[in-house]
């Protein structure tokens, strides 16, 4: 019980931080819509801390599945340019790897 009140509370939370949005596509979400994503995934050894947390809607956090932000924010610099704008609460490193991937997708794609 006090498990899933907590998870409810920090769903709460990351999407107000969030600004009520997906931060991939930017999509105004209500939060029965949103999902919790781990910017860096848990299966790649992320963790449940509050600045690896974001509101997604359910298609990015599919889109994204177990992939590293950085490898996912090069094959989708826009989902990387959302985040940098919406994920506003995220730990400072996923920003700014976030920032390089799409620079470098950018740089390519030019
Ligand atoms: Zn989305």
């Amino acid at each position: 019980m006090l498990a899933q009140h907590h998870k409810r509370h920090v769903k709460r939370a990351t999407f107000r931080d969030c600004g009520r949005r997906c931060v991939y596509c930017g999509t105004s979400l209500g939060l029965e819509d949103a999902t919790l994503d781990h910017v860096f995934p848990l299966s790649k050894g992320g963790n449940h801390a509050a600045g690896n947390l974001v509101a997604a809607c359910s298609a990015c956090n599919q889109l994204k599945g177990a992939m590293l932000p950085t490898e996912f924010f090069a094959r989708y610099p826009w989902a990387g340019a959302n985040f940098m704008r919406y994920a506003r609460a995220v730990h400072r490193t996923l920003k700014r790897g976030a920032r390089r991937a799409v620079s470098l997708a950018y740089a390519e794609a030019a």
